[in-house]
């Protein structure tokens, strides 16, 4: 199903361990041609992250592999404190809700070469315990992101995990995608379309376990909408390692069954230096 993977963690983020060489291996036995390493960067002075994530990537550098990021929202009142401390040590969160925020600039971006930009939200910058209103918190930070220039693929859309309370009060977690109004996957897709953003599916959605079988199975035709709109869609295994799993047969089990085929995932654009 997948000849490339857009979003890969690798020694370089402070959360995974895959080798590059694990890359290259199962590259092989599983068929990709093209793909892309985005270690984490979460807030301005993580860009350490970046640079050993550049010099692992010049170190192996060949045909058909490429250089990414993963930025993800923060909050703006953070991103300031980081910025003028060099860290968030005694940072608090002020109360309200908070501006979103990217953790680095076009100019850090291009002084280390960054061919694309995976943007993704991973938690909520507002005050959310109602799972109507975590949606809502996660559909704000997506519209930025599809509205950045800096991002090139907007990450795991709706990537929401944890315990939040429905409306009578009782404890409910992300478990059928129909939660999402209407009218905000709407703007969400005339954001990418306006902007000639790509949509990644995540691997998360096929196997991971916070989510339902009614979620996977509800977000897979999320992601045919947006193919079937004319979105980019590329695909994302978001792997940590060790080692890097084949996940052909899960993807055929999960995309192949809403109608995606091998030939409808895209590349991003890629910047050039
Ligand atoms: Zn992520
Ligand atoms: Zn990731």
């Amino acid at each position: 199903m997948y000849h490339s993977d857009w979003h890969m963690h690798t020694m370089a983020s402070y959360d995974a361990k895959t080798r590059i060489s694990d890359i290259f291996a199962a590259a092989e036995q599983q068929g990709m041609t093209d793909f892309g390493i985005t270690d984490h960067v979460n807030i301005p002075s993580w860009f350490h992250y970046l640079q050993e994530s550049r010099a692992l990537f010049d170190a192996h550098k060949r045909p058909g592999f490429h250089f990414g990021v993963e930025l993800t929202t923060i909050s703006g009142y953070q991103e300031e404190y980081d910025r003028k401390n060099g860290n968030i040590l005694g940072y608090k969160d002020p109360e309200g809700v908070h501006p979103v925020a990217l953790p680095l600039t076009e100019e850090e971006l291009r002084s280390v070469q960054v061919e694309y930009v995976v943007g993704a939200a991973h938690w909520v910058l507002a005050p959310c315990k109602n799972i109507h209103d975590v949606i809502a918190d996660f559909h704000r930070q997506q519209m930025m992101l599809a509205n950045d220039p800096r991002v090139d693929i907007v990450g795991h859309p709706f990537c929401i995990t944890g315990k939040y309370t429905d409306d009578d009060g009782n404890v409910t977690c992300f478990d059928d995608f129909a939660l999402v109004p209407r009218h905000m996957i709407e703007e969400f897709f005339d954001a990418l379309l306006k902007n000639g953003k790509c949509m990644e599916i995540n691997r998360c959605f096929m196997n991971g376990a916070a989510y339902t079988e009614k979620l996977r199975r509800g977000y897979m035709e999320f992601v045919k909408e947006a193919f079937d709109r004319g979105i980019p869609i590329t695909y994302g295994s978001d792997n940590h390692g060790p080692g890097y799993p084949d996940a052909q047969a899960l993807v055929e089990e999960y995309l192949g069954k809403v109608g995606f085929k091998s030939e409808d995932f895209s590349m991003p654009k890629f910047r050039t230096y």
